[in-house]
């Protein structure tokens, strides 16, 4: 009786989820419900986890009609929760007011896409919402990889993202106390140079096996770190971790957590010649900056036993660790790697082509920051995958802009139109073409006219009539503009009402018939960048 009662919720959970994620519930996160709400499941949980996995199969098969009407019987509080969930985040395990201390950090190695502003948003959040302290802190010990460039672009999309941190800092400020911790991990005996080449050891980690480096003495170790420093070539030796070669987790079979890069650093030059690697860096920063939490995407997840491996060799405290699936942005890579590749083969402009998911990209498209904001909200810090529209993203961006935006007649293909005593007017050319003599059309918010022959129209009357069209029109002050439309590459080229000149670079405009648009550039024309409709 009771195995069924709990079958039942553990399916409802899984529907619930399914919902969530659009027919993909992940049964890590069932198993976190159902724990959360019976903890003594924790007995038996084998059995446990056979329910989840049948129970998020068949939740998975059913049509997300078929879930909703199952979830509105079944559980109808459900709806409601989730839309009062959704105004706030949930609260952070372990959070202490004033005592919660975040940090955003970004490798300048690249530029910022849509996936760093949700992570950031979250920890900019918290921050916030417990009264403590955020920190920015470039993740800079890997020379071949860091420009200067970028670590100017990562605060320059911070201010745009209106993100304000407390302390800024450098981990390749800090070079000599990594070699500090890693001398007195060799000194301990949890550390050891291997001198090994790349392949060998790459093996040899592949197949669970130590190498003979692993067997010298702390003095040799100790002696060899400093040859590192001093002459040996990149490549040639590497420090190593002593943990467990044959550990299931890979990436604790014996990592490297120093190695030799003889390139310029972009700010410490060439003043050290060995170099951290992430995980170490990170563990250390981590702890000495006293992150009590991370919050950062799964893609890290692997690592994070490593990362407290590290610090509980050095007698260091451990923040929370919460991971959350990485944002993607739909029919778009946000790979560095990728984007470089689009560039390279002229599938993209640039870092800020607007049909990327770079915030510069974003940015220049007139995607405004509160959209990223509020799509954190909305997609929160869910484990299963998240992969955003374009559309999507347009909607909450739509939302935020249409009470405020200004409107503005565009013409597109401009047709030349004389209204006798009236003036010359411009409408679009399709508009022109559907005319049929003695039709009577009104020019939007002016007044109605008639058409008599090609090209010819005569005034007609001032009063509004139901079932007259209404077109769009300029006058002859109107102004040369041309729209890019991102997704096509093409540019809608037309006339648009003189207003439009006053406009400074970076204004959000709608134009009627068209949509959302960023202004560009000013000048003749002006050029604007269709945001969406
Ligand atoms: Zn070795």
């Amino acid at each position: 009786m009771v195995a069924k009662k709990i079958e039942n919720n553990v399916f409802i959970f899984a529907v619930e989820n399914a919902f969530l994620h659009k027919g993909k519930a992940s049964e890590g996160a069932v198993l976190g419900k159902a724990l959360s709400s019976d903890p003594s499941l924790k007995d038996d949980i084998v059995k446990l986890r056979t329910h989840i996995s049948k129970a998020v199969k068949d939740a998975n098969k059913l049509s997300i009609d078929e879930m909703e009407t199952l979830l509105r019987k079944e559980n109808p509080d459900f709806f409601e929760k989730k839309e009062i969930a959704e105004r706030e985040l949930p609260e952070l395990p372990g959070a202490e007011m004033g005592k919660v201390v975040t940090r955003l950090a970004p490798e300048p190695n690249g530029y910022l896409h849509i996936g760093h502003a949700v992570s950031f948003f979250f920890n900019h959040y918290y921050a916030k919402k417990y009264s403590g302290k955020l920190i920015l802190r470039f993740e800079d010990t890997n020379p071949e990889k860091e420009s200067t460039e970028y670590y100017d672009a990562i605060k320059e999309d911070l201010a745009w993202l209106g993100i304000k941190y407390d302390k800024i800092k450098r981990n390749s400020d800090d070079i000599e106390l990594f070699y500090k911790h890693a001398e007195s991990l060799i000194d301990s005996g949890n550390a050891y140079v291997c001198r090994c080449p790349v392949e060998k050891s790459r093996k040899l980690r592949y197949d669970g096996e130590e190498c003979l480096c692993r067997k010298n003495s702390s003095k040799e170790n100790l002696e060899l770190f400093r040859e590192m420093k001093k002459t040996l070539k990149q490549g040639s030796a590497t420090l190593r971790l002593k943990l467990d070669m044959k550990s299931k987790n890979t990436t604790l079979r014996d990592p490297t957590i120093m190695r030799i890069v003889e390139a310029a650093h972009p700010l410490q030059g060439t003043k050290y010649r060995v170099w951290p690697l992430y995980d170490f860096a990170n563990a250390i920063e981590d702890a000495k900056c006293g992150v009590t939490h991370v919050l950062r995407s799964n893609e890290f997840q692997q690592r994070d036993e490593l990362q407290n491996n590290i610090r509980e060799l050095l007698g260091m405290d451990s923040p929370h660790i919460i991971s959350y699936s990485r944002i993607n942005l739909e029919g778009t890579p946000t790979s560095k790697r990728e984007i470089q590749k689009l560039i390279d083969s002229g599938k993209v402009s640039g870092w800020d082509d607007p049909r990327l998911a770079t915030l510069q990209a974003l940015r220049r498209r007139g995607i405004v920051p509160e959209t990223l904001e509020r799509l954190a909200k909305e997609v929160r810090m869910t484990s299963g995958s998240t992969t955003i529209s374009m559309d999507a993203l347009n909607t909450i961006n739509r939302k935020i802009l249409s009470p405020t935006a200004k409107h503005y007649f565009f013409v597109p293909s401009p047709e030349k139109i004389e209204v006798k005593s009236k003036g010359t007017f411009y409408i679009p050319k399709e508009d022109a073409k559907s005319m049929k003599k003695g039709e009577i059309f009104r020019l939007k918010d002016l007044f109605n006219v008639k058409f008599i022959g090609k090209g010819e129209v005569e005034f007609d009357s001032d009063k509004v009539k139901s079932n007259t069209k209404k077109l769009q029109w300029v006058s002859s002050d109107s102004i040369e503009t041309e729209i890019l439309v991102p997704e096509t590459g093409k540019t809608i080229k037309g006339l648009s009402q003189k207003e439009v000149g006053k406009l400074k670079v970076g204004e959000i405009i709608q134009f009627e018939r068209v949509g959302f648009a960023i202004i560009e550039s000013t000048g003749k024309p002006i050029k604007c960048i269709l945001s969406h409709e």
